[in-house]
């Protein structure tokens, strides 16, 4: 027998030294804006829990009451005896709430993401994406038959170059795909300008608003609503739950025939077992409070003007971002491991966040901002992180 100890631990080895080795943290607590890791109280600035939701009683509450109601597990697929009145109800009001005719719920964004793409891009098809995107939909689209195409960040004249290259198959469909806001640089992409290209190329456009669902829009609905974009100009909107509606699952929204493809050929929405019907009894509590109480967007808005004012006033870098996603652009991998690691020692959890998952060279911390912060913790985070910033990076 061949033992594949040796070799993997070289690898692994060689990702250490490269400062690229990662790391489970272990939570003795709820997810919070304070919370307890391994017995060390925490200020967190590293999770997706935008408005606060994750552990909010009234969503417990509905989670313990579906499970009484539904059980546990979904112990099926939808398409065999998984899918309940919860996953049903669920549905409508996302889809009434993204105002599109229908919506899907899948087991997760990485889930949906691989899904669609797959589902939609056939052979001799194109599929296009911005190169910054989520690692879900690239796998999506180096998964497909398609051909896959990347442009650089928001570069919208290298995207109409893609969809106007003669080699762009003439007859078969072109699908640009997109984050809504950018997981790792809080930025909004062109959206406005993305949707009137691919009407231009006869390409249907796909926006994961994983980061700005619940958040971003009067009434929470994400970059679509802030922009205003409705179904023609965003046919297929993808948005996950496990963020600031603080739960976990994801959805695909758009028109009847699009849903209807995606029970047929999504293969991640049909060889999976259904969403734990209780987790969808929560969610549709968590999406009405986020719908109904704005004051935690109006909250998270004034956290990020005083971030990056504080910011600003230390003399720290920045991203341009407008979004609860504030990074700070280190760059070396080993700084930005030295600064998290002296965050976390002043008791504040950051996210050093290093390539592959950002490119090489633009390793960053992310801060991200949660409605359920004080504004003092804000300026507790600023000042711990000026001085670790001294610390770590000479001044020139
Ligand atoms: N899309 C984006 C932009 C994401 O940031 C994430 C999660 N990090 C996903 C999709 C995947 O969603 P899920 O965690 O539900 O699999």
């Amino acid at each position: 027998m061949t033992n594949p100890d040796p070799e993997l631990q070289i690898a692994l080895a060689e990702r250490r030294a490269r400062q690229l080795y990662r790391q489970r943290l272990t939570l003795d607590t709820a997810q919070g804006a304070a919370v307890r890791i391994q017995g060390q109280a925490c200020i967190n600035f590293s999770s997706n829990d935008y408005l606060g939701l994750a552990a909010d009683p009234e969503v417990v509450a509905a989670l313990i009451e579906g499970a009484r109601r539904w059980g546990v597990g979904g112990g099926a697929s939808h398409l065999i005896s998984g899918h309940g009145g919860a996953h049903q109800a669920l549905e409508e009001a996302l889809a009434e709430f993204t105002g599109r005719p229908r919506a899907l719920l899948f087991s997760t964004g990485y889930m949906a993401n691989v899904g669609v793409i797959n589902a939609l891009a056939r052979d001799g098809d194109l599929v296009v994406q911005d190169r910054l995107n989520h690692a879900s939909l690239l796998d999506g689209g180096f998964l497909c038959r398609a051909r896959f195409e990347r442009y650089p960040h928001a570069d919208l004249g290298a995207l109409e170059a893609l969809l106007a290259a003669p080699a762009a198959s003439a007859s078969g469909r072109r699908l640009v795909v997109t984050d809504g806001v950018f997981s790792m640089d809080g930025d909004i992409a062109p959206l406005a300008e993305m949707a009137a290209l691919a009407d231009r190329h006869g390409a249907w456009l796909m926006v994961d608003d994983a980061h700005g669902f619940g958040v971003l829009g009067e009434q929470g609905g994400g970059s679509v609503e802030a922009l205003g974009l409705d179904l023609d100009q965003v046919p297929v909107l993808v948005g996950t739950l496990g963020k600031a509606l603080g739960t976990f699952g994801a959805f695909v929204a758009g028109s009847e025939a699009l849903i209807e493809t995606l029970i047929q050929f999504a293969r991640t929405y049909i060889y999976t077992t259904a969403l734990p019907p209780a987790v969808a009894a929560a969610t549709l509590t968590s999406l009405r409070l986020a719908q109904t109480q704005g004051w935690r967007r109006e909250r998270l808005r004034e956290l990020t003007a005083r971030f990056r004012a504080g910011a600003a006033a230390r003399d720290l870098p920045l991203l341009d971002s407008d979004t609860p996603i504030q990074p700070v652009p280190v760059g070396d991998s080993a700084r930005v491991v030295a600064i998290a690691a002296r965050l976390r020692a002043a008791g504040y959890l950051v996210g050093g966040i290093r390539p592959p998952t950002v490119p090489a060279g633009t390793g960053r911390l992310r801060i991200a901002l949660s409605a359920a912060h004080e504004p003092l913790q804000v300026d507790g985070l600023l000042d711990a992180l000026a001085a670790a910033w001294r610390e770590v990076i000479p001044s020139r």
